[in-house]
């Protein structure tokens, strides 16, 4: 069930946590979303489905979501883009947009501890949990 996070300083929203699809989209049943911690882009990995063989994928939105409450980041202006790099491990992630490595805000961080906004590196707030 994916958490979305506001700064209420700057208004800044994230997205972050895994939900899953009402009808298997080209193999993918499910999508975990989570953001950049440097530059505060959202981006998404999509599960395959059990019954086939295809690997998981990256997806990434090219511009910054989430810009103010009234348009948070759980709802991007357009579809997400789809990488040609495989998705491997959080650790290992490099941002296409800002190239920085490992430092990405997931589910499991925010079960531990509220997210440092990406942009003004203040605490931020949960605003909404969804259901799924
Ligand atoms: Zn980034
Ligand atoms: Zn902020």
């Amino acid at each position: 069930m994916p958490k979305d996070f506001i700064c209420k300083p700057c208004g800044y929203t994230i997205s972050v946590g895994w939900y899953h699809y009402h009808e298997f989209k080209e193999g993918y049943g499910a999508r975990t979303k989570f953001a950049c911690g440097q530059c505060g882009i959202c981006h998404y990995v999509e599960h395959a489905d059990r019954t086939s063989s295809i690997p998981d994928r990256y997806l990434y939105l090219r511009e910054r979501s989430g810009l103010s409450e009234k348009h948070p980041a759980s709802q991007p202006p357009g579809p997400a883009e789809v990488s040609s790099d495989l998705f491997t491990s959080f650790d290992s992630f490099v941002c296409p947009v800002c190239q920085s490595r490992g430092k990405v805000i997931t589910e499991q961080a925010v079960k531990e501890h509220l997210p440092a906004c990406p942009l003004c590196k203040e605490e931020m707030a949960l605003l909404t949990e969804w259901t799924s």
